[in-house]
């Protein structure tokens, strides 16, 4: 059994994670994210043999047993993924995750310059890349990877045709990934004064227009009057995802979650580079090095049903892999063979787990490590869980 920590972000929800957790709510703070793995910023706790341990030195002490031999090889003793739930009221900052290569040289680099791992201005926590797959568990909003260029160009002449004119100019003459990222360069880095004539020409707009791209124009602007990221709807895609749709977000892809409960599942990592909408450090040049400028619309991940209770979240990850698990009563027995350290988090109804000799009771909002040495494990009840598991090595 996991005791995991809940990460208290102002963007989080009241409601939401205690609800799941079975806490009394509305909570003192907002609980944005509840963190299940072994992170070295919030490593889950788990009871073994009679000690309440991290589950980070758990592994780092007995890597084959709990990862399994193939995958302790491969990830070099740790766990490859890191699993939460995600509670956003309000819009996450637009952010982007590098790539492997590019997260190795910029937790150097950053060492190298001795930022403290606290400082604001950190922007490498770790040498991982960080992939991502989120699956809604409410109808969640987001916004990701860049429109088409016809698209922002129809919707920046709309919505500020005068402002940024200069802008749709060399957008119109160069329709491409390099006119984007110029065009995308531009409105970040504007000057405080064209950025507040864009801001109040852009919200003058949209306060005369119905479909949901202008609604949340005008919901940015509530929370960030501010900021050029209230315009990010025109150039990125907006996405709602309906409970049980997931999307995998690869490394580069500018992306913003405004709001929604989801399940997300990552590489072990908490790189992320942020371009706006937030409190937090933003570091536009960094993000301009990692950012993919190839335009285009997002798909979306339905499951898959690989056996009568068990349908899988295909993304092209080779750390993780997003199932959910369905029981229902009078359903055969439900058995798994971990192939290497899987995560299961209740969220709904109840249900017995066995593994070998033991037994243990689960419920809504309770999560549980199985480890490879486990073999087998059986689950029976009337209950959904979600499961982070490494792919098949
Ligand atoms: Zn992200």
């Amino acid at each position: 059994m996991l005791k995991n920590t809940v990460q208290e972000y102002a963007w989080g929800s009241y409601t939401a994670i205690a609800e799941l957790l079975g806490n009394p709510y509305p909570s003192v703070n907002p609980q944005a994210e509840l963190w299940m793995g072994a992170h070295p910023k919030a490593p889950s706790l788990i009871e073994y043999e009679g000690k309440r341990l991290s589950l980070a030195e758990v592994i780092e002490n007995n890597p084959e047993e709990i990862l399994g031999k193939a995958a302790a090889r491969k990830f070099d003793n740790r766990l490859p993924y890191l699993f939460k739930v995600l509670a956003a009221a309000k819009p996450l900052s637009i952010q982007a995750h590098p790539n492997q290569e590019q997260a190795e040289e910029g937790f150097e680099r950053e060492n190298r310059l001795g930022i403290p791992m606290v400082a604001s201005n950190r922007n490498y926590k770790d040498d991982s890349h960080k992939p991502e797959c989120l699956c809604a568990l409410t109808q969640f909003w987001g916004l990701r990877g860049f429109r088409s260029i016809s698209e922002i160009l129809s919707l920046t002449e709309k919505i500020c045709p005068v402002e940024l004119e200069p802008e749709l100019r060399d957008l119109r003459k160069h329709p491409d990934s390099s006119g984007l990222k110029s065009f995308f360069h531009a409105l970040m880095t504007m000057t405080p004064e064209r950025k507040r004539n864009t801001i109040t020409q852009a919200v003058c707009t949209a306060q005369k227009e119905n479909d949901p791209i202008f609604k949340w124009i005008l919901r940015l602007y509530d929370d960030y009057p501010q900021d050029i990221g209230v315009l990010s709807p025109i150039f990125l895609n907006l996405i709602c995802l309906e409970p049980g749709q997931a999307m995998f977000l690869p490394a580069g892809e500018l992306h913003a979650y405004l709001d929604g409960v989801g399940i997300e599942l990552m590489a072990n990592s908490d790189n992320v580079l942020r371009g706006g909408l937030t409190p937090k450090h933003i570091d536009v040049p960094e993000l301009l090095r990692v950012l993919d400028f190839t335009a285009g619309k997002p798909t979306v991940i339905l499951p898959i049903k690989i056996s009568e209770y068990e349908s899988i979240y295909d993304s092209s990850a080779e750390e993780f892999v997003l199932s959910v698990i369905s029981l229902r009563p009078g359903m055969s027995d439900a058995q798994f063979f971990p192939q290497s350290a899987e995560i299961l988090l209740c969220t709904q109804g109840e249900a017995i787990l066995t593994a070998g000799e033991q037994s243990l009771s689960l419920a809504k909002g309770m999560s549980v490590m199985v480890p490879c040495a486990a073999e087998t494990y059986h689950l029976k009840g009337n209950a959904t869980f979600y499961k982070a598991a490494v792919p098949v090595l």
